[in-house]
């Protein structure tokens, strides 16, 4: 029996050695599935080395088989290093600062996200009040400057830096336009009906322009709104219908809701035969009313009045001398102010100019004449000695005839402007208008 065991002891050894061999084999010539990298994204095999690595434990600089390359290509080594003490402190350090950059990507996005906000609202706020766009950095560094809260130290900071520059201002801006006019086409599209409402005008470039506003409900309530400005390369009825048209369809806004159209009375507005209004029934509603703008119409119908009245030219040209008077001369406007001051004036007061295109502003200049009139006749009596020009409006503003013209004017355009402002307020009814009419009739005759 131990002969027997004797004998067959270096076939065993040589089985082991041949088996040992061919496990070791196997082991080199094991491959690296690439879908053992499924969910494990810190491991990597180099094909140059044959061998294995782990990013975690190399990024923590640890001493393991995978951090100097693991050359049993086999995944229970892998599964086994997963389980190794040092690779789950690596792996909890990662998820830390996984966990820290989250943070610090949802402040980052967020501190952006109010800076963008904040630039936007500032643009927004010059819009409205007319500031040109290229105050907008200076107006945000100001914002930066004030203090928030009663701790002096505390400032707040606004706007991202690439967002801080005109350019910039402008983009915001039209993109809030966009944002506002969506939301009131839509309004206009769910309103019953709508009116468009035009004036045309030659701006500073002399370039032929034309405002289009719209009056729509809204829950049932009456709103004005402007729609846009176009400019008019010919201000004829067909070119000013065509734009209206086009406009009102580039909006989606349905045509045949719309019942009323306005306009300054021009007749290339209300011609009976070709005029905007006509066209525009004609082309998109037959029972679309066409209306001439009341506060335009007080207008004509005062300078027609006073066009039947002779002195009132005579008038007119004093008025306008008195108001060049002062606007050509720093000095004598400071003179002017010093004798109301000297005189008791409760509060200093300008002469106002009169606007050509507003006939009714002539009330204001008027009214500015009748309040300082004591001052004036000071100013042109001390100046009239060496100024012809004092020496002449002095005699006006003595005379009888001016005075009495004076107090009538002012009486009558006082009450006229009135009515006018209450013509201009956003939304007006006919019944309510015909009511001021009658009460400004009752008021002059009074
Ligand atoms: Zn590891």
């Amino acid at each position: 029996m131990d002969a027997d065991m004797e004998e067959n002891r270096p076939e065993k050894e040589g089985r082991k050695r041949k088996r040992s061999s061919e496990i070791a084999k196997q082991e080199t010539d094991r491959k690296f599935l690439p879908h053992w990298q499924h969910e494990r994204t810190w491991l990597v095999y180099d094909t140059e080395q044959n061998s294995m690595f782990c990013t975690l434990c190399q990024d923590l600089k640890m001493d393991n088989s995978f951090t100097r390359g693991c050359q049993s290509i086999r995944l229970i080594r892998i599964r086994e290093h997963e389980i190794e003490k040092n690779h789950v402190y690596a792996v909890s350090q990662a998820q830390r600062s996984c966990e820290q950059w989250e943070i610090a990507k949802r402040n980052a996005l967020l501190q952006t996200k109010i800076g963008v906000l904040n630039c936007m609202n500032m643009a927004y706020c010059l819009a409205k009040e007319d500031v040109a766009m290229a105050k907008f950095p200076s107006f945000l560094s100001a914002t930066e400057c004030l203090y928030v809260t009663d701790d002096l130290s505390k400032t707040v900071n606004i706007g991202v830096e690439s967002y801080r520059n005109e350019l910039k201002a402008r983009e915001f801006i039209m993109c809030l336009a966009d944002v506002i006019r969506d939301s009131i086409l839509e309004d206009i599209r769910l309103s019953p009906a709508f009116a468009i409402g035009v004036d045309e005008s030659t701006d500073i470039s002399t370039v032929e322009e034309m405002v289009m506003y719209s009056w729509y409900l809204k829950n049932g309530i009456p709103v004005t709104t402007f729609l846009g400005l176009y400019a008019m390369p010919k201000a004829d009825a067909e070119s000013i219908t065509r734009t209206i048209k086009e406009t009102v369809l580039n909006y989606d806004i349905e045509e045949s809701r719309c019942f009323a159209f306005g306009s300054d009375g021009a007749s290339v507005m209300t011609g009976c035969e070709a005029g905007v209004g006509v066209r525009l029934r004609n082309t998109v509603e037959p029972h679309m009313l066409a209306f001439h703008c009341l506060a335009h119409k007080l207008a004509l119908c005062t300078k027609s009045a006073a066009d039947g009245i002779e002195f009132f030219g005579n008038f007119d040209t004093i008025l306008h001398s008195i108001a060049s008077y002062f606007s050509r001369s720093g000095v004598r406007k400071k003179i002017f102010l010093d004798i109301q001051k000297a005189l008791g004036f409760e509060s200093v007061i300008r002469i106002a100019k009169d606007c050509h295109t507003r006939w009714l502003s002539k009330g204001f200049s008027g009214e500015s004449v009748y309040d300082t009139l004591p001052a004036l006749v000071e100013e042109f009596r001390s100046s009239a000695a060496h100024s012809d020009i004092a020496k002449t409006l002095l005699s006006h503003v003595t005379s009888v005839e001016f005075l009495g013209t004076l107090c009538f004017y002012k009486d009558i355009l006082h009450k006229l402007n009135l009515l006018s402002k209450c013509f201009q307020a956003d939304n007006i009814d006919f019944e309510v208008a015909a009511d001021l009419v009658q009460g400004t009739r009752v008021g002059l005759e009074a």
